[in-house]
């Protein structure tokens, strides 16, 4: 972003904990790099006690904004003047953005799970199934139904998070939902049109099962997959297998990053630079 004077970057970053592990500034400084753009994305390992410090930090300093993760995707909130109507509704921000002199707190996960699905499906009058209902499935469910799902079935294990998200997406958003034990191989019927892992089964294993049976899906039923890492989970493996269309989590992390970007900045980077990046990042432990 432009307007500061030659000597005056843009400042945006991370505040999470631990954070050495998180990748997300290599993919964010080669967009800066790669348009140009004279703005630093600083990766602040910072802790629960820390966190009002670090924000009030920030605002001193001049941040255009920030990313939030663990552990304090909902904490954050009491730090905030205001949220975006998604981030209200998923209980969850991951992105901060300087507004005249205001934090106000986005939700970009899913809208970075929805562009991930472009040209692949039309989520308009979509049914969706969500698997989970933690953070991710929340950002998931609730952008997938914003953005003109028909239905979304939230299956979880534990009840009392999955019916609470069903419930929020019934009253909320014009998308009918309902809350499905998950209690061995989930049957999923051939009239879904997108099945996502939004557990965190495959992180960092691409040998674990999520427990689906892929008989019960139709031939074009989308398959897709929140995990980032190895993007080539078992899931999407035994999908693709099968013939079924298959989207990666990597896809969404550039996704949510690239539109991170744009609330920051105004720009729209190009996301085959920070998918390189990141893919790099991720292949050199
Ligand atoms: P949470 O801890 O909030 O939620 C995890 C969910 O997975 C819960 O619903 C949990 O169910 C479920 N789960 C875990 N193990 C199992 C299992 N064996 N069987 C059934 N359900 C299971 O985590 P998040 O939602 O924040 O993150 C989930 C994943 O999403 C992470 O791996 C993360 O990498 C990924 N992610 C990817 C993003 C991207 O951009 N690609 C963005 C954000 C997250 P229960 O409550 O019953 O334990």
């Amino acid at each position: 972003m432009a307007g500061h004077g030659a000597f005056l970057a843009t400042i945006t970053g991370s505040f999470s904990t631990p954070a050495g592990d998180n990748p997300t500034v290599v993919m964010v400084e080669a967009a800066y790099r790669h348009h140009g753009i004279d703005a630093r994305y600083l990766n602040c390992d910072v802790d629960a006690a820390s966190l009002a410090d670090a924000v009030r930090g920030a605002a001193a300093m001049g941040w255009a904004g920030f990313n939030c993760s663990l552990p304090h995707k909902v904490t954050v909130i009491d730090h905030l003047e205001s949220l975006a109507p998604s981030a209200e509704l998923i209980g969850a921000v991951n992105c901060v953005v300087r507004r005249e002199g205001r934090w106000v707190g986005e939700n970009t996960d899913g809208r970075g799970f929805v562009s991930s699905l472009d040209g692949v499906v039309d989520l308009t009058g979509a049914r969706l199934v969500v698997l989970g209902a933690g953070g991710a499935a929340r950002a998931v469910a609730v952008e997938a139904a914003l953005a003109g799902a028909a239905s979304v079935a939230v299956v979880s294990r534990s009840a009392a998070p999955g019916e609470d998200l069903a419930r929020v997406l019934r009253e909320r958003t014009g998308a009918s939902s309902e809350h499905v034990p998950w209690d061995g191989d989930l049957a999923v019927g051939p009239d879904v049109d997108v099945l996502v892992n939004a557990t965190s089964i495959g992180l960092g294993d691409d040998r674990a099962r999520v427990p689906v049976d892929l008989s019960t899906l139709s031939s074009s039923c989308v398959v897709a997959d929140v995990i980032p890492n190895p993007p080539q989970t078992w899931l999407l493996r035994a999908a693709a297998e099968r013939g079924n269309p298959t989207v990666d989590g990597l896809g969404m992390l550039v996704a949510q990053g690239a539109h991170a970007i744009t609330l920051w900045t105004g720009l729209e980077p190009d996301q085959a630079v920070m998918r390189g990046a990141l893919a790099a990042a991720l292949a050199t432990p």
